[in-house]
């Protein structure tokens, strides 16, 4: 089995099953019943796979059942948690690249990476290691990103109360429908 292709095979047959591992104690809160962050279905299994050199990715599995009755399993590939290709070169930008399977905890990409970033060019302005054109153009973003603050705020009373909603259809109807 290489690598190499693997977030392509996605419609995998169930027969690869003996060579699924399930996550541990550390990641075992992420999985199951969570919502994919590649395809937003619920996640009813998270494997976790060693490559020859130690990295660990991780594959969400939905079982689907198909037009003729069939169940298959997608699986739609999380990353890493860690990336080590790209490390490198976005270290000193403060930025430590996370795979997909980050978001399925509590924290946020987005937000690890902004307030990486944040902390990184004060560090950045302290030693004057800050070209002034580049500070010029990330004046102009944080400026756009600081028009998000209200709309956001608006959003997450919006969508917490969809997220409600959809807790107590599912508790009510007892399970999800995975066909999609
Ligand atoms: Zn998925």
């Amino acid at each position: 089995m290489t690598f190499k292709n693997f977030g392509m095979s996605l419609n995998t047959p169930a027969g690869t099953r003996g060579l699924a591992q399930g996550v541990g104690p550390m990641g075992s809160e992420l999985g199951p019943g969570k919502e994919c962050p590649r395809c937003h279905l619920p996640i009813d299994f998270l494997e976790r796979r060693k490559t020859r050199t130690g990295q660990v990715y991780y594959i969400a599995w939905h079982y689907i059942r198909g037009p003729d009755g069939t169940r298959k399993v997608k699986k739609c590939y999380l990353g890493p948690r860690t990336y080590r290709h790209g490390q490198v070169t976005h270290e000193p930008m403060g930025v430590e690249l996370h795979g997909m399977v980050v978001d399925l905890g509590d924290t946020s990409r987005y937000a690890d990476y902004l307030m990486n970033m944040a902390k990184n060019l004060q560090d950045k302005m302290e030693h004057h290691a800050l070209p002034s054109i580049h500070a010029r153009a990330i004046v102009k973003a944080i400026e756009e990103l600081a028009g998000l603050i209200e709309p956001m705020r608006q959003y997450i009373e919006e969508k917490a109360r969809e997220e409600e909603e959809l807790a107590k259809a599912r508790a009510e109807g007892g399970g999800h429908d995975t066909q999609a």
